[in-house]
């Protein structure tokens, strides 16, 4: 027979796990409930108030959880109006240019789009709501393997990554109906240009450090032409010995 004083005190732990546990729960609850309005509030403040009106573009960033994407000491501001750093000297881009970019994309169903810059994996996983599949190349493999990472635990089966230099494109997949670079070079990489399916969509920043634009192309008759430009500032796409393109 068990001492009454072990008995009294097990019943006591078990009553403080128990409260322990159902605390802990609610307050998660709580704070994908606390996220979910952030969100919300994100795309009605800072995308929806902007003028994208692409509802697929709308229903993803709805959807995915931004602050999984950005390092732990970030994620309260996930949900801000600004990029955020994510390691290595590079940033996740402000929602609204991730928007802008998508919805200039014109992303479809049946599309295999390619993504030159990875970083923390966000625009892919935007890209893949709406896309048939996404290739994105990143260059530093510390954030190319966490990205994948990340996309592989939520769940994302459309999605390859690969750590390399995105300047030469991912011939092995190529042609692709859209593709999409979030660093900036001053000129359009001709494998690009060369990977690009006919009636395909580029969307690149282009342009020196502080004085880039955001270009829209279209591929007509084998040619790339010029449909729309927004001004925009991005970091530089880079070759493997760091320098500029
Ligand atoms: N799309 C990203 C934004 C990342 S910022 C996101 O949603 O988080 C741009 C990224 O481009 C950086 O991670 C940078 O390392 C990467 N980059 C720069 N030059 C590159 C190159 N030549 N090939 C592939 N990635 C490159």
């Amino acid at each position: 027979m068990s001492h009454p004083s072990i008995k009294y005190y097990s019943r006591f732990i078990y009553f403080f796990i128990l409260t322990f546990m159902t605390t802990s729960c609610l307050s998660q609850t709580q704070q994908s409930k606390e996220s979910d309005d952030l969100r919300i509030k994100m795309v009605e403040n800072q995308i929806v108030a902007r003028g994208v009106k692409d509802e697929r573009v709308i229903k993803a960033m709805k959807k995915i959880e931004r602050h999984l994407f950005v390092p732990p000491g970030y994620q309260s501001q996930a949900y801000n109006d600004y990029p955020l750093p994510i390691g290595d000297g590079q940033t996740i881009s402000q929602p609204y240019i991730v928007a802008l970019m998508t919805e200039m994309l014109k992303p479809e169903e049946t599309d295999k789009v390619l993504e030159i810059g990875t970083g923390s994996g966000y625009q892919a996983a935007i890209l893949a709501e709406i896309c048939d599949s996404v290739y994105t190349i990143e260059i530093f493999e510390s954030l190319g393997k966490q990205a994948r990472q990340l996309l592989t635990a939520l769940g994302y089966k459309n999605i390859q990554v690969k750590i390399g230099d995105g300047y030469q494109g991912w011939p092995e997949y190529a042609p692709f109906d859209g593709i999409i670079a979030t660093c900036a070079s001053t000129h359009i990489p001709e494998a690009i240009e060369n990977q690009l399916a006919e009636g395909g969509r580029l969307v690149i920043p282009v342009g020196e450090r502080n004085n880039q634009v955001l270009k829209l192309f279209v591929k007509k008759n084998n040619k790339l032409r010029l449909m729309d430009t927004v001004p925009v500032r991005f970091v530089p796409m880079i070759n493997e010995e760091g320098d500029s393109y």
